[in-house]
């Protein structure tokens, strides 16, 4: 379900943008990571520019998440794609630096939390330890009524650790924030989930 021959190296993320701080994607002021490569075909998908395994930009887990620690006035990351779990291996690696420096955590996973539990390797476990919100499920249109984090109503928002609890309310929020980030050349990010409308026109590109 999730192996992949270039993503082996438990030293290297793919990663297809980094945005450092944003508040619309997750509590409070996040980064946000970005990592190439999906299996899944979602219709309508909002990055499938972000699908194919392909090498975009390889680095390094520590480099990576030392920047991350670095940035003044965040109180965590939230990891999207694409699919993060392709990258199982490295993401492990990069979540337990990030909680061991007190970040929180977020992660978006197009696969299911009880596929993923009992998924045959140390590393998937690892991983959700160090998961505080699993945002899990594909996106699917029909289900899309502008929830608050989720792309549509099936993904589910799950609080794995104690850390945002309290936060369960987000479950019932039909509002979504969105903002988008313009490069000087001319590329541009989308920061947060669009409405159905936005993605019926036209596919957002990144690169
Ligand atoms: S799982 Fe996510 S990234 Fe993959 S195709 Fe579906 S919506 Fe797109």
């Amino acid at each position: 379900m999730l192996e992949v021959d270039l993503y082996s190296d438990p030293d290297l993320l793919n990663v297809a943008a980094f945005y450092p701080a944003t508040t619309t994607l997750g509590p409070g002021r996040r980064a946000i990571l970005w990592l190439q490569g999906c299996l899944q075909s979602c219709p309508h998908c909002v990055t499938p520019e972000m699908q194919p395994i392909i090498e975009v930009e390889w680095i390094e887990v520590e480099e990576l998440a030392g920047l991350v620690a670095s940035i003044d006035g965040i109180e965590g990351i939230t990891v999207v794609g694409g699919e993060p779990l392709l990258q199982y291996r490295a993401l492990a690696r990069f979540l337990d630096f990030l909680k061991k420096r007190g970040l929180a955590t977020m992660l978006y996973t197009g696969y299911l939390y009880e596929d993923l539990i009992g998924y045959p390797r140390p590393e998937i476990g690892h991983l959700l330890s160090n998961t505080d919100i699993l945002v899990d499920g594909p996106y699917l249109r029909e289900e899309d009524h502008g929830e608050m984090w989720r792309g549509s109503a099936n993904q589910r928002i799950l609080f794995l650790s104690e850390r945002y609890k309290g936060w369960e309310w987000v479950r019932r929020v039909k509002k979504r924030d969105l903002s988008l980030h313009y490069s000087d050349d001319g590329r541009y990010l989308l920061l947060g989930i669009p409405p159905a409308s936005l993605i019926l026109e036209k596919g957002p590109t990144i690169r």
